[in-house]
Order: structure tokens, then sequence, then C-alpha cells
């Protein structure tokens, strides 16, 4: 806590260097690994029809920059359903790094009580800034990327298979013989929303899909 010393009418100033962060829309992509056109995704009703707990929500994750600002704009939306301050949900400080949309990234805390990210609704299933997209028709930028493309996720410039794969997640469950979609197809929207991605290594990928 800053103290202000009367005696010595000395004032402790606390110098913050400026952030800068870059305008980045669209997280730029160089090499596509085809493992996201082999392995299985999230069919049917996806993670809502999976019976995994969310466990891949256990470690937190990193908010991107231009998430963060929406969160902090609608914090008061967020608190009830989390029952906690935005402001104590975050473990690490904010960082500049232009692999994130918005060009910087904070991660969040777990929480002590169920080992859920801090954003995780209390005692249900699902997250609270999902929730906030699908009932209060907030913008999806206030969802982390790698929340809107896992279990699909990036490293500078490679998209990838987040391996290994939670054996409850509901890309390893049974099909049950049935034909399912690729997480590629699963995860297509998103990935094309979030991702600059080069037109020859799509190709590559649409072309693994369709020969299936
Ligand atoms: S922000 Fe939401 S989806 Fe992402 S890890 Fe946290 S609770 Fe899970
Ligand atoms: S990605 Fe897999 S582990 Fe995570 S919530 Fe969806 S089904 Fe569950």
């Amino acid at each position: 806590m800053a103290t202000k010393t009367t005696a010595t009418k000395t004032k402790k100033k606390t110098v913050t260097k400026a952030l800068k962060f870059k305008d980045v829309k669209k997280i730029k992509i160089k090499t596509i690994d085809p493992d996201i056109a082999t392995q299985k995704g999230l069919f049917n009703e996806g993670c809502y029809g999976s019976g995994c707990n969310d466990i891949c929500c256990e470690y937190g994750c990193d908010v991107d920059y231009a998430s963060y600002k929406l969160i902090l704009k609608h914090k008061k939306l967020i608190e009830p359903l989390i029952k906690a301050k935005v402001e104590d949900c975050f473990s690490t400080e904010l960082k500049v790094d232009d692999d994130y949309i918005g060009g910087g990234f904070r991660e969040t805390a777990v929480r002590d009580s169920d080992e859920r990210c801090a954003f995780h609704l209390r005692k249900k299933k699902g997250c609270s800034l999902f929730y906030l997209w699908m009932t209060k028709g907030l913008t999806k930028r206030l969802i982390p990327t790698i929340c809107r493309t896992y279990p699909i996720t990036w490293h500078r410039g490679h998209l990838f298979v987040d391996r290994p794969l939670r054996s409850i997640c509901k890309c390893l469950e049974s099909s049950g013989g049935k034909k399912v979609p690729s997480l590629y197809e699963t995860q297509k929207k998103e990935v094309k929303a979030l991702f600059d991605l080069p037109k020859n290594e799509l190709s590559k990928i649409e072309q693994i899909v369709k020969d299936k």
C-alpha cells in the first residue's frame, strides 16, 4: 500500500512505464498443422454436449488485450456471475505481445474452491463470458481467442492441436462409428474470424477435409 510521509513532506511517485500495444486485429499464422483437419472435432453439441466438466478451464487462460478491455468495460455484468471482482481474476500483469489480438495479454487466475478459471460460472457448466455473449448479445470479442478455438491453439505463427487432448474431451468421445467433422470443420468459423491465415496453407487443409 502506498503511504504518504507527512513528516518529510515527500511523496513516493510510482513511475509506470506506459505499455505500447500494437493494434493486432487478427493473429498472424504462417503454418497450419494438418492434424487439425484429421482429428475428430467437437461434434454434435460440442463442449455443451460433453460430460467433461469443462476440464480445459482448470488452468485458466490468456486473455487477449482486446478481450481484457471489454471485460473491464462489462465488469458489472460479469461480477455477479463469478461472485468476485474482475480485478481479482488475474494472476499476472498485462504484457505486450503481438501474438494476441489487441497486441497483449493477461493470464487469468484459478479459483481454489473448484479449480476452475476465475471467469467460469459458479457451480455450473460454462463460462461467464460465453454466457453473456449468448444471453445479453455482447460482442463475442469479450471471449479470449484461445477459449473460442480450443483445442486448436497457436504459437508464434503456427496453428496446431493442443496435444495431449484431455481424455474426456468431446473430440475423443466415441461417435458410434458415425462419420463426424474434424476439429478444423467444427472450429472453422472461429479460426477464420481470429487468425490471418495464408491462402496456400488453408487450401491444403481444405483439401485434406475434402479427401477424407
Ligand atoms: S475465460 Fe471462460 S472458457 Fe476461458 S478458461 Fe476461463 S472460464 Fe474457461
Ligand atoms: S474443449 Fe474439450 S475439454 Fe474443453 S470444454 Fe470442450 S469438450 Fe470439454
